[in-house]
Order: C-alpha cells, then sequence, then structure tokens
C-alpha cells in the first residue's frame, strides 16, 4: 500500500513526501524526516495506536532519485479495520498488481500551487521552538492556537514541483491517463499529458512546464547553461522555410547561491555534469524566447537562439527519466 499522505506528529499535519523532500533539503528548516514520526493519515487510525505505530519513507532524502518516492507501511504497522490504508492489495480500480516500490505515482495533484505551503510546529516541542529563526516556513505555533482549517492544503494540491513532474514520469507510458488527469497552475488548467510540453513545440504555447532530454550542461563564472539536444523549427519574417534553433535555459549562480535548498540542488546539478546517463530538465514559469546572440568564433556575427532566464529554482528540476527517451 502506497500512501498519498502521511501524518507528521511533530507538524501535526498531513504531508506528502515530496513536501517531506522538500522540508528535508530547505536549509532554512530544522527539518529531518529520519528523526521525525509518521503516521497513517487515516484519523480514526491513527487515534488507535501509540505513536509508535509509524510508516517510514522511500526515497525522502535522495536528491537523485529514479523509482517513485513514497511512505510505505513497516511489516509491523497495524492499522483499524475499515482503514482505507490497511489493504495492501490494490485499491478498486486495480491498476496496481504489486505492492512493490516501482509502481508509479498514483496520487495526481489536481493544482501546483505558487505559494510555498507553510507548516506549524506543535508547541509541545518547546525546545525545538525557541530555535526556530523568525524567517523559519516551520513556525512555532502560539500556544492554544488550533491549525487553521481553511488553509489551501487540500490533499490534491501541492505546492512542490517535483510532484506533477514525477506523475509524468512514472505514467509516461500511460498516455490515456495522462490525458485524464487534469493539472491546474495559476489560471491556467490542462490535462498532464499537454501541460507538460516538449521544448522543441515551446511556440505552441505559453505558460506550460516544458521539458526535454539535456544535451550539456556548461558551467560558466556566473551563470549556468543547460542546452536542450531537441532544436524549435521556426520561420522568422522574411525567410522562406523554417530554420533549426538551439534551446537553452541560464541559471545564474547568485539565484543559486540564495536558494533556501542550495545544497541539494548542487547535489542534483553536480550529479547532472558527471553523469553519464541521460537527464531531462523540467522547468515552469518562464517560456524560451529567439533571441540573437554573438558567436563565439566570429563576435561580430549572431546568430539566434531560444532561450530563458530560470527564475524560480522552485520551478527546475534535472533529473533522470527512464522512459522518456
Ligand atoms: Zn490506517
Amino acid at each position: 500500500m502506497k500512501f498519498d499522505l502521511a501524518y507528521c506528529v511533530s507538524l501535526d499535519d498531513k504531508l506528502s513526501i515530496y513536501d517531506v523532500r522538500d522540508l528535508n533539503f530547505d536549509e532554512t528548516v530544522d527539518f529531518d524526516s529520519a528523526k521525525e514520526q509518521f503516521q497513517c493519515p487515516n484519523d480514526a487510525c491513527r487515534m488507535a495506536f501509540e505513536v509508535s505505530n509509524g510508516l517510514v519513507t522511500f526515497n525522502a532524502k535522495n536528491v537523485n532519485y529514479v523509482r517513485t518516492p513514497h511512505f510505505k507501511n513497516l511489516t509491523t504497522t497495524r492499522h483499524v479495520t475499515g482503514c482505507p490504508y490497511a489493504s495492501s492489495k490494490a485499491p478498486a480500480s486495480g491498476s496496481e498488481t504489486e505492492d512493490g516500490d516501482d509502481g508509479r505515482e498514483e496520487h495526481f495533484p489536481s493544482e501546483l500551487l505558487l505559494t510555498r505551503r507553510e507548516y506549524v510546529r506543535k508547541p509541545a516541542a518547546a525546545e525545538t521552538a525557541a530555535d526556530v529563526r523568525r524567517d523559519d516556513p516551520v513556525r512555532a505555533e502560539p500556544t492554544g492556537a488550533k491549525p487553521s482549517a481553511g488553509r489551501n492544503t487540500a490533499p490534491d494540491k501541492t505546492s512542490v514541483f517535483a510532484h506533477p513532474v514525477e506523475c509524468f514520469v512514472s505514467n509516461f507510458a500511460d498516455k490515456d491517463l495522462l490525458k485524464r488527469m487534469p493539472l491546474k497552475i495559476g489560471e491556467h488548467t490542462a490535462p498532464y499529458g499537454s501541460f507538460f510540453k516538449k521544448v522543441e513545440y515551446l511556440l505552441d504555447n505559453k505558460g506550460l512546464i516544458y521539458w526535454g532530454k539535456i544535451k550539456e550542461i556548461k558551467d560558466y563564472t556566473q551563470s549556468l547553461r543547460i542546452d536542450f539536444e531537441q532544436k524549435v523549427w521556426f520561420k522568422q519574417a522574411g525567410e522562406a522555410k523554417k530554420k533549426p534553433y538551439s534551446v537553452n535555459v541560464y541559471l545564474s549562480k547568485k539565484l543559486i547561491d540564495n536558494y533556501r535548498k542550495r545544497k541539494a540542488f548542487l547535489e542534483e546539478i553536480k550529479h547532472a555534469i558527471d553523469s553519464d546517463k541521460e537527464l531531462f530538465c523540467f522547468f515552469y514559469g518562464v517560456t524560451p524566447e529567439l533571441k540573437q546572440v554573438p558567436s563565439k568564433k566570429s563576435p561580430e556575427q549572431t546568430f539566434g537562439v531560444f532561450s530563458a532566464n530560470i527564475e524560480n529554482l522552485d520551478h527546475f528540476i534535472v533529473r533522470e527519466a527512464p522512459g522518456l527517451a
């Protein structure tokens, strides 16, 4: 049985595994999933047992995972009769045949929230609360306060980009499913299958999640440049026919240095530069546009390239994605 959510005891809240990963890598937050306790997200089930009756995480701290992260039962984990999470068999849809770690991500968030989720630390952890920094998104809860019910954290929404990306990657072979499942970001809603757009077709529509196979990552003094393998075919005004143009995105080093998940991000990039595996890049928030840049060989000449500067590293991922090639 895989869990869409688990109850995190110290935060007194239900978290997806992607929330947990985000917290683990966030250097502004005091959180380590290896020291946290997670329980069945079914309230009745959780209340019925002591805290030690918990779940474990899979791929919660591995920056460069290939297999889908999730929560899972320990062999000793108990559930109350009738708990929907109790069965080790597939849910009614019967799509999952095995209780293995190799499964696909089955919980498709219907919306990617562009504002990061905030967490409220339980007041019981008094000593820890004193250490919490003022700009820490995991805030100490004022004594007596109740968790706010109206918070925008319905289980079908996420603020972690890796979650919809994992849905797309791990279900890539199931085109019908990706056509069926809707995704909303900002004002735009489209099925997963069309919200994710190959970079070579970026002229089709603006404001989507673009992705493509990485050709090369170049490390410059002030920035990194990701070159995509595929080209955009485009006809410029006054030209007779379409010509192929390279696509790239730039990441400024300043942006990386100020990133709350800097260490994990640098690990991701280092792995990508050293790796001999096929790697893919996913990004949201900017659409590469045609720019004229000076040629290296003869700087008086320019050539056209589709390029964009990444503005938010929370919406940028480089990863292995077997099956997408
Ligand atoms: Zn349960």
